[in-house]
C-alpha cells in the first residue's frame, strides 16, 4: 500500500512537476504573445484615437497579466473598430483608384504629348484598374503617376519656350534683313538720322509689334526719299525746259532781227542801184558840165549816205545777235552746271548703294555683283578662287554691356583693321550684321589658311576700351576655294559651314571646308 502510495506521490510530483513546467511555458508565450500584441498595437496607432485608447489599454492589461476575462470584453470593442476601419480602408481604396483614375484621364487630355508618354499613362491607368489588396498597393501607382504629371510638366515648359524663342529668331533675322537692307540705300539729312534711330532700334531684340512699326517707318522714309528724288528731277526737267524756250526766243529774235536788217539792206541797196543807174542816164545826157559836176555830187553823197547807213545797220546786227548769243551762252551753262550736278547725285547714289555706310565697305549687293564676276573668271580661266567667310565673336555681348555705339565702333575698326595686308585684286564686303565676307581670286586655300589666321590674331590684339574697360574682340572665319561643280552660292554655303565649325570649336578659330 505504502509502495503504491509512494508511486503514486512521485507520479503527482512528476505531474506537477510537468504542470508547473507547463504553466511557465504557457507564462512565457504569455508573455512573448503580450509582447508581440503590444509591439502590434503600436504599428496601429495613428489610425484611430478611439482604437489607440483601446490598445493602450489592451497593452496596460497583458502587461499586468490580467485575467483573460477581463480583457475580453476590450477585445470585443477593439475587433468592432478594427472591423469599422477595414470598411474604411476598403473605401479608401476605392476613393485612392477612382482619384488615380480621374487624375490619369485629365493628363490623356492635355494635347502634344509624346506617343511614348501615352502608352505609359496608358498602361499605369490599366495596372490602377485592377482590384488592390491594400491601399499601401497604391503608393507607386502615385508615385508613377506623379513623374508622368511632372514630366507632361516639362514637355509643356520646352515647348512653350522653344515657341516664343522660335519666333524670336525669326523676328531677329527679319530685323537683321532690314538692317543689310537699309545699309543698301542711301538717305540723306533729316531721313539719314531717322535712319540712324532705327538702325539702332533693330540692332537689339525687338517684340513683333516693333519690328512691324519699323518697317512702316522705313516704307514711309524711302517713300520720302524717291519723293524728294522725283521733286529734284522735276525741277531739273522744268529747268531744262525754260532754258530751252529761252534759247528758242534767243534764236527767234536774231533770225527777226536779221530778217529786219535784211530788209532794210535790200532798201539800200535799191537806193544804191537807183543812185548809179540815175548817174549812168545822167552821164549820157549830160549838155553842160558844171550841172552834170552838181548832179554827180548830189548822187555820190547819197551813196556814201547809204554805204554808212548800210554798215550801221550791219553793225546793229552784229551787236543784237551778240548779245543773243551770250544770253544764250550763259543759259547754257547754268544748265550744263545743273546737269552736272545732278549726274554727280546719280552717281553718288549709284555708289552708296554699293557701300556699308558704317564700314564703308562693299556691302553685299557689291559682294555678289562681284562675286558673279570672279566666279565667270574662275569657270573662263580655271585659277584658283577662294571665299571666306568672317564673324565677329559674341559681339551680342558688345551691344549689350557697352551699348549700340560700342558696337559701331567696333564695327567699324575690324571693317577696316580686316583689310590690312590685303592685295589689290582681293575683295571684302560687309556681308550684313557683324559679318564679313572675302573674295580671293588666283589664291590656293592653303596659302590663305596661314595669312587669314595671322589677320585673325591681328584683330585680337587691337586694343578696344569701353567703359573704361579693356576688351579683346576675336573672329572667327570660315574658308572654302571654289571646286569642280560649284556655284557661288554652294561655295558660300560651304564657308558659312565652315565658320559654323570654327563657332562650335570654342571661336577665334579659322575653318577650312573642302
Ligand atoms: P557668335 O559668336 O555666335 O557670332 O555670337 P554673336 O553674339 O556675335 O552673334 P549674334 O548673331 O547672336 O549677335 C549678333 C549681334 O550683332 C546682334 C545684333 O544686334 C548685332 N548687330 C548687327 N548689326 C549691327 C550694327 O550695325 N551695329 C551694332 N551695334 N550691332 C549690330
Ligand atoms: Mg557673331
Ligand atoms: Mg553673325
Amino acid at each position: 500500500m505504502s509502495e503504491e502510495l509512494e508511486v503514486l506521490q512521485k507520479k503527482l510530483k512528476k505531474s506537477n512537476k510537468a504542470r508547473l513546467e507547463l504553466e511557465r511555458t504557457y507564462e512565457a508565450q504569455f508573455i512573448s504573445l503580450s509582447q508581440f500584441i503590444s509591439r502590434l498595437s503600436h504599428i496601429c496607432k495613428g489610425i484611430d484615437l478611439e482604437l489607440d485608447n483601446k490598445l493602450a489599454k489592451l497593452r496596460t492589461f497583458l502587461n499586468n497579466n490580467t485575467d483573460l476575462e477581463k480583457i475580453e470584453p476590450l477585445l470585443a470593442d477593439i475587433n468592432k473598430l478594427m472591423h469599422h476601419h477595414t470598411i474604411r480602408v476598403s473605401n479608401n481604396m476605392q476613393m485612392t483608384q477612382s482619384s488615380i483614375l480621374s487624375a490619369g484621364k485629365k493628363l490623356q487630355q492635355i494635347k502634344g504629348l509624346p506617343d511614348d508618354f501615352r502608352r505609359e499613362l496608358r498602361g499605369l491607368l490599366k495596372e490602377v484598374n485592377n482590384p488592390q489588396e491594400s491601399i499601401t498597393a497604391y503608393i507607386p501607382f502615385m508615385d508613377h503617376l506623379i513623374k508622368l504629371y511632372d514630366q507632361a510638366h516639362q514637355f509643356a515648359e520646352s515647348e512653350a519656350s522653344l515657341n516664343p524663342s522660335e519666333g524670336m529668331a525669326i523676328q531677329q533675322s527679319i530685323s537683321q534683313e532690314l538692317l543689310n537692307t537699309l545699309s543698301q540705300i542711301a538717305f540723306k539729312g533729316q531721313q539719314a538720322k531717322k535712319i540712324d534711330v532705327i538702325r539702332e532700334q533693330l540692332s537689339h531684340p525687338v517684340t513683333a509689334q516693333t519690328l512691324v512699326d519699323t518697317c512702316v517707318a522705313v516704307l514711309k522714309l524711302i517713300i520720302e526719299g524717291i519723293a524728294q528724288e522725283r521733286e529734284s528731277a522735276q525741277s531739273f526737267l522744268l529747268n531744262l525746259n525754260q532754258a530751252l524756250s529761252s534759247v528758242h526766243d534767243v534764236v527767234a529774235t536774231s533770225i527777226s532781227g536779221t530778217k529786219k536788217a535784211g530788209s532794210g539792206k535790200a532798201d539800200i541797196n535799191t537806193r544804191l542801184k537807183t543812185n548809179i543807174s540815175q548817174m549812168e542816164k545822167e552821164l549820157s545826157q549830160a549838155t553842160d558840165l558844171d550841172t552834170l559836176k552838181i548832179q554827180i555830187n548830189e548822187r555820190l553823197a547819197d551813196i556814201a549816205s547809204a554805204i554808212a547807213e548800210k554798215e550801221a545797220l550791219e553793225q546793229e546786227e552784229q551787236a543784237q545777235l551778240l548779245q543773243s548769243l551770250s544770253k544764250m551762252q550763259a543759259r547754257l551753262a547754268e544748265l550744263e552746271l545743273e546737269a552736272e550736278e545732278y549726274k554727280k547725285r546719280l552717281s553718288e547714289q549709284q555708289f552708296k548703294s554699293l557701300q556699308d555706310s558704317l564700314t564703308k565697305l562693299p556691302n553685299r549687293a557689291a559682294f555678289d555683283e562681284r562675286i558673279q564676276l570672279e566666279f565667270k573668271r574662275w569657270q573662263r580661266y580655271g585659277k584658283d578662287l577662294c571665299l571666306a567667310v568672317a564673324d565677329i565673336d559674341l559681339f551680342k555681348q558688345i551691344n549689350d554691356q557697352f551699348g549700340h555705339l560700342a558696337g559701331d565702333k567696333t564695327l567699324q575698326v575690324i571693317g577696316k583693321a580686316i583689310t590690312y595686308g590685303l592685295r589689290e585684286t582681293d575683295f571684302i564686303a560687309r556681308y550684313g550684321g557683324e559679318e564679313f565676307v572675302f573674295i580671293f581670286p588666283e589664291t590656293s586655300a592653303k596659302e590663305l589658311e596661314i595669312k587669314l589666321h595671322s589677320l585673325k590674331e591681328k584683330i585680337k590684339t587691337i586694343p578696344f576700351k569701353f567703359k573704361d574697360k579693356s576688351v579683346n574682340v576675336s573672329i572667327s572665319i570660315g574658308l572654302t576655294q571654289f571646286k569642280k561643280g560649284d556655284q557661288p552660292n554652294t561655295a558660300f554655303e560651304r564657308a558659312d559651314k565652315a565658320l559654323y565649325q570654327a563657332k562650335n570649336d570654342g571661336r577665334d578659330k579659322v575653318k577650312l571646308l573642302k
